[in-house]
């Protein structure tokens, strides 16, 4: 019997798994495809990125460093509203090698990380957790004190056990040109409905513009306009689901999710890569396998570090849905220097942006 199985290797499934084996903890962690792959996100990131990783991961998976934001109403030729801040704000990885070293940071910690395994069931008993997967070898069961639900938005762990489901999925598109650019701006334009469209120059890795919009949009169309206003060519079309809104409970007697099986994302963005690792931490620190009631404190633990950034992201996506009028006095008047950190919607309140304001003077 296992301490913990986790269901998912991405960024909260491996960290969780390599936190747990650095516990002394026996941990099995199974993932359905290779780690990584497909890709289906941006892969931009605060510079906080780099407190979750070992050693060599900046030369490794680095690709651009970001200053700030130019967001516009409408497409590629209307006006820019530039937020930015003096240092570094964020970068661009390469999510794919990302996910791939946070595994074998993870195996090294002694987590026996299997790739081809995907769970297809799970059953919570009195005293264990049952889990069927499907591997190369046909299939097979595991038995664990807990089950770990990493398993991203579509989360089959939350669905075997009944738990509720975040309160909206978005859907995000991506593409690729290749002509390199190291420019240190995003553009960010807000034109589909209640969302946004964006480019993010990642270096010698080429270009990447992207999208995400609640169910009703009409995604592909706003993706084509977007690609034709930039009259640029793409490749390496990709696309996943983007959860919004946390359920009321993550846990059950046995199991929790982390990352976005149980939305732990930012509401204005739909990022979720920090949000997810700092919740496996939580879930880290305060569950026991051995007590099933220290589950209660994980509950408490994540949502008392994220809960006000996730409500205060929820306003400011309110933002994009303001008439374009209202929307440009709005970011006329607020764009310029900014101390605010990116994860941390909170420090809008924070001597750091408030020495940005006043150096704007
Ligand atoms: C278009 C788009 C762009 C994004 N851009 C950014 C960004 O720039 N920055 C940012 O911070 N976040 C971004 N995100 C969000 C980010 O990708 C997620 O928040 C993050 O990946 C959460 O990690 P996760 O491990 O919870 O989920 P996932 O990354 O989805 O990983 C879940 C893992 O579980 C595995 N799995 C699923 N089901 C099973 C099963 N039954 N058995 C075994 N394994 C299973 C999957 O194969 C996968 O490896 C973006 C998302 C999208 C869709």
């Amino acid at each position: 019997m296992y301490d913990f199985v986790v269901v998912g290797v991405g960024p909260p499934g491996a960290r969780f798994a390599r936190r747990a084996a650095e516990e002394g903890y026996d941990v099995l962690a199974l993932e359905k495809g290779r780690v990584g792959e497909p890709l289906a996100c941006s892969g931009h990131v605060s510079t906080d990125v780099w407190e979750f990783t070992g050693e060599g991961a900046r030369e490794e998976l680095f690709q651009n460093e970001i200053y700030g934001a130019r967001f516009h109403v409408d497409g590629p030729h209307s006006d820019a509203y530039p937020f930015y801040k003096r240092e570094v704000a964020s970068n661009v990885i390469d999510r794919v090698g990302l996910d791939r070293h946070l595994a074998d940071l993870a195996r090294d910690a002694g987590a026996d990380v299997r790739e081809e395994h995907t769970v297809t069931g799970v059953t919570e008993h009195r005293d264990r957790v049952a889990i069927v997967a499907s591997g190369p070898e046909g299939t097979v069961e595991f038995e664990a004190k807990m089950v770990a639900g990493c398993d991203g938005p579509r989360s089959r762990v939350r669905e075997e056990l009944a738990l509720p489901e975040p309160e909206e999925f978005l859907h995000g598109v991506l593409a690729f040109s290749d002509e390199a650019d190291h420019e240190d701006f995003v553009d960010v334009h807000l034109t589909p409905p209640t969302f946004f469209a964006w480019r993010i120059p990642r270096g010698e890795a080429g270009v990447e513009y992207g999208l995400a919009a609640p169910p009703g949009v009409q995604v592909t169309k706003h993706f084509e306009e977007l690609i034709d206003g930039y009259e640029i060519d793409v490749a390496h079309r990709c696309s996943g689901a983007i959860p919004i809104g946390p359920p009321d409970r993550v846990t059950t007697r046995r199991a929790f999710l982390v990352g976005d099986a149980a939305a732990q994302t930012k509401p204005f963005t739909g990022g979720g890569i920090l949000y997810s690792m700092t919740s496996a931490d939580h879930a880290a620190r305060e569950i026991d396998p051995d007590r099933p009631t220290t589950l209660a404190a994980y509950e408490h633990a994540w949502r008392d570090d994220l809960e006000r950034e996730q409500r205060l992201g929820r306003w400011i996506r309110r933002a994009y849905s303001l008439p374009e009028p209202v929307q440009r006095i709005g970011l006329g008047a607020l764009s310029g220097e900014i101390g605010v950190h990116m994860d941390r919607p909170t420090s809008l309140v924070s001597m750091d942006h408030l020495k940005a304001l006043l150096s704007r003077a």
